[in-house]
Order: structure tokens, then C-alpha cells, then sequence
């Protein structure tokens, strides 16, 4: 967990054991050279970013990792009854949520699609317990949201009572590189990509469900049974928990 803003490039002090600095007066020289915060994840730095490319070079790597997608439940609806401004205001506290918990927790936030948002644990800040972090983040958003569904809803209006976010969870070996010939676009790819994608199709606002690969890793985290969930793309039931 690093709760606050880190001096230091986690990335590049934990592969390279190089101290980068990424804040205050001593990041200044290395801004010129075009070395600062990630987007990604303010805690890592655009040479992990260039480390990804060298890694292109054999176009991408498989890592064992931790995705998890998140989506605001009822934003569909939503646009078509709320006010632009409010519409983004909405988004807005959704993804400022997300990134928060996501980098606390020492995830990359790789993608936010419309009203989604797509973290990988694991990369490039390694962390053995990569799963629990991802479920630490994952009830930090349902934490956080759950604290302003009231004033949100109150806002928007009568609308909002399936207003809230679903959230699945897998974990395992991850192609993580830069695919697409005309577009290239750095991401991770593979069946621990899909069954997170479709774990959080399944889930109720306000819920995160996570695979047996999750659970496994998670040791006492995660209580109760399992239940089987007919997930598109995929052939046998999958057994999702309740995170
Ligand atoms: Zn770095």
C-alpha cells in the first residue's frame, strides 16, 4: 500500500533499484529530460513507461497479475435523463475514486471505457499479495462511493437507486505488451482479462466478485460460498465469491 503520493518511482527503485525522483525540487532536472509521473500510475514514472517498450520489442510479456474492471451501474440510463454537467460530475467522482484507491494500492490504472475503468496489479510495482491489493482497492471504491451514494442520488434524483458499482476480480498469467498494428495500445490481454470483464458484468451495484484464483490468493479475506455464474465467452460455469 503507499497512501501517500510517493517521492520516489516505486517501479524504478523496485527493478532498477535507481531513486527517481518524482516530486518536489529534486524531480526538476529530471522533468526537463521529460522523466516524471506516470499517468498510469502517479507513483511510477515515464521510464517505466519506455521500460514497457523495451519490453515491446518482443511485443509483449506474460505476467502473473490481478485485473479488475469496475463499471457505474445505471449511467446508461442516466444519459439520458441528467444534465450534461451533472453527467460529468458524476464520472468525474467515480473516476477520481477509482485511480485513488487503485494507486493506493499500487495498481495500474490502465484504462477508463466510458463508464468503466480497467486497473492491472502487479505491474510495473511487483507486489507478492497483488490479488489483495486488488480486493483492498476494489472495497475502497465501493467504500468511497457507498459514503457519497446519498448526496449523488440526491443530485440526480429519484433515478438513482440502481446507481452504484459493480466490480469483478481474476487473477493468473496476464499477456501484458502493446497490441494493434494501426493503433498501438498498451494493455493486457487473455482469459484472466475476459473472466474479469464478464465477473463484472454479473455483478449487482454495490458488489465485487471475484474468481477461486482470487480467493486462493487471498487467504481469509474472502468468507462464504461460491456460487456458479453462466459467463458469456465462457463454456462451463465459472464460481464467482462475493469480495
Ligand atoms: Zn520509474
Amino acid at each position: 500500500m503507499t497512501p501517500e503520493p510517493a517521492s520516489l518511482c516505486l517501479g524504478c527503485w523496485q527493478n532498477l533499484h535507481l531513486p527517481i525522483p518524482l516530486r518536489g525540487p529534486l524531480s526538476a532536472p529530471f522533468r526537463v529530460f521529460g522523466i516524471k509521473p506516470s499517468r498510469m500510475n502517479p507513483n511510477t514514472c515515464t521510464i517505466c513507461e519506455m521500460a514497457f517498450s523495451k519490453i515491446m520489442k518482443a511485443r509483449a510479456v506474460t505476467i502473473e497479475a490481478t485485473v479488475m474492471f469496475a463499471d457505474l451501474r445505471g449511467y446508461t440510463e442516466l444519459t439520458q435523463s441528467l444534465e450534461q454537467e451533472a453527467l460529468t460530475s458524476l464520472l468525474d467522482t467515480f473516476y477520481d475514486d477509482c485511480a485513488a484507491a487503485i494507486w493506493r494500492y499500487d495498481g495500474l490504472l490502465n484504462k477508463t471505457i466510458g463508464d468503466a475503468v480497467f486497473a492491472i496489479f502487479n505491474f510495473p510495482v511487483r507486489r507478492q499479495d497483488h490479488a489483495a491489493e486488488a480486493l483492498r482497492a476494489a472495497r475502497e471504491i465501493q467504500k468511497r462511493f457507498a459514503a457519497q451514494h446519498d448526496q449523488l442520488a440526491q443530485t440526480i434524483g429519484t433515478s438513482a437507486a440502481d446507481l452504484g458499482i459493480g466490480i469483478g476480480i481474476d487473477s493468473g498469467e496476464t499477456n501484458f505488451g502493446e497490441f494493434g498494428q494501426t493503433h498501438r495500445d498498451l494493455t493486457a490481454i487473455g482469459t484472466v482479462v475476459n473472466r474479469a470483464a464478464r465477473a463484472q458484468t454479473v455483478a449487482k451495484p454495490g458488489e465485487i466478485l471475484v474468481t477461486s484464483a482470487v480467493r486462493e490468493r487471498t487467504a481469509d479475506m474472502i468468507r462464504g460460498d461460491g456460487r456458479d455464474y453462466a459467463l458469456k465467452g465462457f463454456g462451463m460455469p465459472v464460481t464467482l465469491f462475493s469480495g
